[in-house]
């Protein structure tokens, strides 16, 4: 079976081995993030919906898991927010119901926290990553522009509510923007707002690849482990990826399929995209396990981001 809304699995910087579950199309959010790695958002939506196919992304589960791969997690992610799919509950149930071996992941920008029909679908899930990047309403619009009438008030409650109801793990992620949310007063903010949440752990990220604003770069080693010494003893900065085990083969074909497009001309990801039609997803995920094989490199280009041979 040709997978369409399944991407790796892939190694992840905080899942290990993750097998990944893309429930909406490119680039369709609630926010239009200026670090976000997948690119610009070109649907900015409020409005939830069912995507793609509920059944499909479960038949296509069943296929897959049905071979018994080695995974660390299944997880909710990819190019957009997976809680605009109204199936996602649905989705989740199934791979319990069925494959309870696996845990299962929801990264989540948080936007959608809110809704009791949303924080329901998510009950079964095993861990769910919220994402909180600012406390202050101006903050929160530089950052995560997000969609009109989102506030960065109602993202925080519903963490909050979120994190009270849920008997699984939550992970909180903070990502640092230098300039932006590193200033000692939305600092002390965020500090706040982890201890109204409560997390099991907290996760300070900062940028990896190349973001949808050029201008936006990573905070410093030393920054980001100071931040997460403020916020508390169950706050770390996310690690390095995990050692590849060996990869399936559909991974190592798409792998490879990107090498021998980057190696007749430096392209960025949108150019994969287009040369190879690999999913943006898929081409992000296999970016990043090629640069951890030091086998391409970026360069910053007119035209954005080029990726290049090592
Ligand atoms: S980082 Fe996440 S929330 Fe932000 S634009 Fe990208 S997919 Fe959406």
């Amino acid at each position: 079976m040709a997978y369409r809304y399944l991407f790796g699995p892939v190694p992840s910087r905080r899942l290990g081995i993750s097998l990944g579950i893309d429930l909406v199309p490119y680039k369709t959010c609630a926010f239009d993030c200026i670090y976000c790695e997948c690119g610009q958002t070109t649907n900015l939506t409020c409005e939830r919906g069912e995507y793609v196919p509920t059944d499909r992304v479960i038949a296509e589960l069943d296929d897959y898991l049905a071979t018994a791969p080695d995974l660390d997690y299944v997880t909710f992610a990819g190019s957009g927010e997976p809680t605009l799919h109204t199936g996602i509950g649905e989705i989740i149930a199934f791979l319990k119901d069925r494959y309870p071996r696996y845990r299962v992941a929801v990264l989540t920008n948080s936007a959608f926290l809110t809704d009791p029909e949303v924080r329901a679908a998510l009950m079964q899930a095993d861990l769910v990553v919220p994402s909180l990047d600012a406390v202050s309403e101006e903050v929160f619009l530089r950052i995560n522009r997000p969609c009109p009438g989102l506030t960065a008030g109602q993202v925080l409650a519903g963490v909050v509510t979120f994190a009270r109801e849920f008997p699984g793990e939550v992970w909180l992620e903070v990502f640092i923007v230098p300039g932006e949310n590193d200033t000692e007063d939305e600092i002390q903010r965020l500090k706040d707002a982890v201890a109204a949440i409560g997390p099991d752990r907290v996760q300070v990220n900062t940028l990896d690849r190349p973001g949808t604003e050029i201008w936006v770069q990573p905070a410093t080693p030393g920054a980001i482990e100071r931040i997460a010494e403020f916020f508390g003893e169950n706050a770390g900065a996310i690690g390095a990826a995990p050692e590849s085990r060996a990869m399936p083969p559909e991974v190592e074909g798409a792998v490879e399929i990107i090498l021998a497009t980057i190696r007749r001309r430096p392209c960025t990801p949108d150019d994969i995209v287009a040369l190879t039609g690999l999913r943006p997803a898929e081409v992000a995920k296999c970016l990043r396990l090629i640069e951890s094989r030091a086998l391409i490199e970026p360069v910053q280009e007119k035209r954005g981001v080029f990726y290049r041979p090592a």
